[in-house]
């Protein structure tokens, strides 16, 4: 075995993901999540080539989980360990790429927790944890707003006060930047073009969904905002609505502003609309069964989608291919279709064969002769911040063990 070892992670406020990537192979040698963090029952589950293993770490932490994960990653990387990547949530407008990680980074997310007040509290106690057990390693944060720092201010401003920019920060930031940008690389080299001369639409569809318009290798508009919560329907995330609704609701329902919040993030999206669940593989299945709710839901999911992917187009100079990707993206052949049929006007059409043929990791160019091309990328973010962590460590860098 050959290749270079990074351990990707991935911090929540109770929950820590990792993955062990060779930069050589495509899957993880190793992989799993730490979650109940700093409870009785915290649990650490993992799965390796023997298969899936779980364990009790009663009362364990972040750091505490980081030490019994040490001896699996440290017998998994066989060639040593040689650096340490970790997912970031928002890095604000003081990071445009990922980057090695020192005091001064550190007190820049810090500082960003204002914009992210679940999420880089969390990104940060995986980093402490990182450093605690792995003082010898380089450590790289790897923001999911980075990539979108290319937008221009016309794309990126609110029409709203402009001292709310300037004192506050209030801007649009996006959010999956690392999958926007691997699946857009990799279409492009799967096509034989030059990244840094293409332009793509991409439709990020998982639990958390978005859209980005890439040109040149940079994203130039994106549908997530300030927050996840803007643009297209989601799981249980509402997407765009009236900005009135918060005060409206408040009015009539008498909630607070955080049973507002609450409601559009955790109760809404496919989730709300159906009144059945948040997972489009159960959605369609009822949808089957003539459930109106799973029906509907699909429908508005895919004309909200379809609109904001053609949004997006007013971005770009010419399109060599929309994109799909995410859970949704990779596996349903129904929503692609349903999105693309409200997509005609930019001459996307599908092949039905090859759209079907696209599930489960099966990637490919889907669609039907003359229209631009239409295409299945599995999205990998792991190895993507594994990658950018390679490339930020001097590439004579010693392994540690
Ligand atoms: P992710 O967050 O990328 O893991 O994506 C989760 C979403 O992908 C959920 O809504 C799943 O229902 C959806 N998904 C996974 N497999 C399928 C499938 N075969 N058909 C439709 N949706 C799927």
């Amino acid at each position: 075995m050959t290749g270079k070892n990074i351990l990707v992670i991935n911090g929540g406020s109770s929950s820590l993901k990792f993955a062990l990537i060779n930069d050589q192979e495509s899957a993880p040698r190793i992989s799993g999540l730490a979650e109940r963090l700093g409870s009785l029952e915290a649990q650490l589950g993992w799965k390796d080539a023997a298969g899936k293993h779980s364990k009790s770490i009663a009362k364990a932490g972040h750091r505490e989980a980081l030490n019994e994960l040490l001896p699996l990653v440290q017998a998994a990387a066989v060639e040593g360990l040689h650096g340490v990547g970790h997912r970031v949530v928002h890095g604000g407008e003081a990071f445009t790429g990922s980057c090695l990680i020192d005091s001064s980074v550190i007190d820049a997310i810090r500082d960003t927790i204002p914009l992210a007040p679940l999420h880089n509290p969390a990104n940060l106690m995986g980093i402490e944890a990182a450093l605690a057990v792995f003082p010898d390693l380089p450590q790289v944060a790897v923001f999911d707003t980075a990539f979108h720092q290319s937008l221009p201010d016309y794309a990126y401003r609110y029409a709203i006060p402009a001292a709310l920019y300037e004192q506050h920060a209030v801007r649009r930031y996006g959010f999956h930047g690392t999958s926007h940008r691997f699946v857009s690389a990799e279409a492009a080299k799967q096509c034989q073009l030059d990244y840094h001369s293409s332009a793509w639409l991409t439709a990020h569809l998982g639990n958390g969904c978005s859209t980005c318009a890439i040109v040149d290798g940079q994203s130039r508009d994106t549908s997530m905002g300030l927050t996840p919560l803007e643009g297209v329907v989601m799981g249980t995330r509402s997407g765009d609505v009236d900005p009135n609704l918060h005060a409206h609701l408040a009015n009539v329902m008498g909630w607070s502003l955080t049973e507002v919040t609450r409601v559009l993030n955790n109760e809404s999206g496919l989730k709300g609309l159906s009144g059945l669940s948040n997972d489009m593989r159960t959605l369609e299945e009822a949808a089957g069964n003539d459930h109106a709710g799973a029906q509907l839901a699909i429908e508005v999911f895919c004309y909200r989608l379809a609109k904001s992917l053609a949004s997006m187009a007013c971005a770009l100079p010419k399109l060599d291919g929309l994109i799909f990707t995410g859970g949704i993206g990779e596996n349903s052949p129904l929503i692609r279709d349903k999105t693309v049929q409200h997509l005609r006007l930019l001459g996307l059409q599908l092949d039905e064969a090859n759209n079907l043929r696209c599930l489960r990791g099966v990637a490919g160019e889907i669609q039907a002769a003359g229209s631009p091309r239409v295409l299945v990328v599995p999205t990998n973010e792991e190895l993507q911040i594994a990658l950018d962590t390679l490339s930020l460590i001097a590439p004579e860098g010693a392994a540690h063990a």
